[in-house]
């Protein structure tokens, strides 16, 4: 380590605790500072790491499957550096690097990374990465992205610049699979080996061939275009490296893998995915594993996925719901759901929540129609446009502007169970609100 660099890291930290006085968290200021004041410091720092690398890519659950791997390896004793609070731009890498080393040096085993897609290919040319995970590819953010083959194009660009790489993919996606062949590196899979939910009719995405653009056929699915699929061209899903079986939905998720039982106190059919993927970057990685199941049964969901607050004598579901999957798959939790008798859907268009919000069209709303909900409102500055969604699909619904409001509305009725389902911005200030609520009712 040069001076540059020791100069670099003193600046990128003081900046660090600098914003942090004023209030504002996140690791892309000092990367943004480190890199400009040292452009060579975060290869310098990452290849410090002594023992692996890893990369987590994917639209949906990167955040989970990441922020678990480092919590799991830390508590099976490994120094980890790790971009916990989503910072997934090069900028924020970087800025977990600096903020981890101690006299310009990393003491770590094991880094973790969460990737945005588009960003991959950039952030990747600093880092020695050894395996990549994809989690999953949906339409996401069409705004930023374009359309989810420029995304694919992206990873490919990634994985090309790094020879020695090893793939793990969600086996259950046609689009990750095509990904993972199209690079030619061997790669393993993991995945849902047997039909868990009801099979109904709903939208999938890109459920056309991503070979030969002729409609895959499903021998079942589990939802978006996620399942067990092949086409006449002879593109099918791959065996299954590490296979989930014996799901139960009932009280959180339980099920097997690779003869091993599990239970989690998450809810939501999707989180199973995350922990397989968790799972099998451990085998892979060949990481200590033998308390895997009894740490991952004390885990407990980040607040606001799939929380749930009593409001007097409403039981109130709250849940993130950014992209058409992640509503299906909400939906799908509402419709096995028969005490469900409010749903408040709310829709922001900020940055982060992307500005177009088209891909309400996607998003299977008839299925509103054959559970028993009585009362369905909408919210947020979007809030007119899912209501006209809605409409489209000739279900009543009615907007209230405001979302503490809309919750108070929600409420009026004392409904048994109601739903909250909302985009990125909205769902930090509807846990707050919901979490006084509750606290409230309580005293
Ligand atoms: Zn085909």
């Amino acid at each position: 380590m040069n001076v540059t660099q020791r100069l670099a890291i003193t600046g990128a930290k003081l900046a660090s605790r600098m914003s942090r006085l004023i209030g504002k968290q996140g690791q892309n200021l000092p990367g943004t500072i480190g890199l400009r004041l040292s452009p060579g410091i975060l290869r310098d720092l990452s290849h410090q790491v002594s023992q692996a690398t890893v990369m987590v890519c994917g639209t949906n659950g990167k955040t989970t499957v990441n922020n678990l791997l480092a919590d799991l390896s830390e508590q099976n004793g490994y120094r980890v550096v790790a971009n916990r609070t989503g910072a997934n731009l090069t900028e924020g890498v970087a800025g977990s690097y600096i903020l981890a080393s101690r006299g310009g040096r990393i003491e770590a085993d094991l880094a973790f990374l969460e990737s945005d897609e588009a960003w991959a290919r950039h952030t990747i040319k600093h880092l020695p990465v050894d395996l990549m995970i994809i989690t999953n590819l949906f339409r996401d953010q069409l705004d930023r992205y374009g359309e989810i083959d420029t995304t694919m194009e992206y990873l490919l660009e990634a994985i090309e610049r790094k020879p020695d790489l090893r793939l793990l993919v969600n086996g259950d996606d046609p689009l990750c699979v095509h990904l993972a062949q199209t690079s030619g590196r061997s790669f393993s899979t993991f995945g849902i080996t047997e039909p868990v939910l009801a099979q109904t009719e709903e939208t999938r995405e890109a459920t056309f061939c991503p070979v030969c653009d002729r409609p895959l056929d499903y021998q079942f699915y589990h939802y978006s275009q996620l399942g067990h699929y092949d086409c006449t061209c002879g593109f099918h899903r791959p065996a299954i490296d590490y296979a989930v079986t014996e799901v139960d939905l009932s009280d959180g998720l339980s099920f097997k893998l690779a003869g091993q039982a599990y239970t989690i106190a998450y809810r939501g059919f999707y989180n199973i995915y995350n922990f397989a993927a968790v799972i099998a970057a451990f085998d892979l990685l060949d990481l200590k594993r033998d308390r895997l199941p009894q740490q991952l049964q004390l885990f407990l969901p980040k607040a606001g996925r799939n929380e749930i607050f009593q409001v007097g004598p409403t039981r109130l579901i709250l849940n993130l719901a950014k992209n058409p999957a992640g509503f299906n798959q909400n939906l799908h939790s509402l419709l096995a759901d028969d005490t469900a008798e409010a749903v408040l859907l709310g829709i922001n268009d900020e940055a982060q929540d992307g500005r177009d919000v088209s891909w309400l069209w996607d998003v299977d709303f008839e299925r509103l129609k054959k559970t028993d909900v009585k009362q369905i409102l909408t919210t947020g500055a979007r809030g007119a446009d899912m209501l006209l969604r809605l409409k489209y699909d000739g279900i009543e619904g009615r907007l209230v502007l405001e979302l503490r409001a809309a919750i108070d509305q929600l409420l009026q009725a004392q409904p048994k169970v109601a739903y909250v389902l909302v985009n990125y911005t909205l769902l930090q200030p509807a846990h707050a609100y919901l979490k006084a609520l509750a606290q409230r009712s309580r005293s």
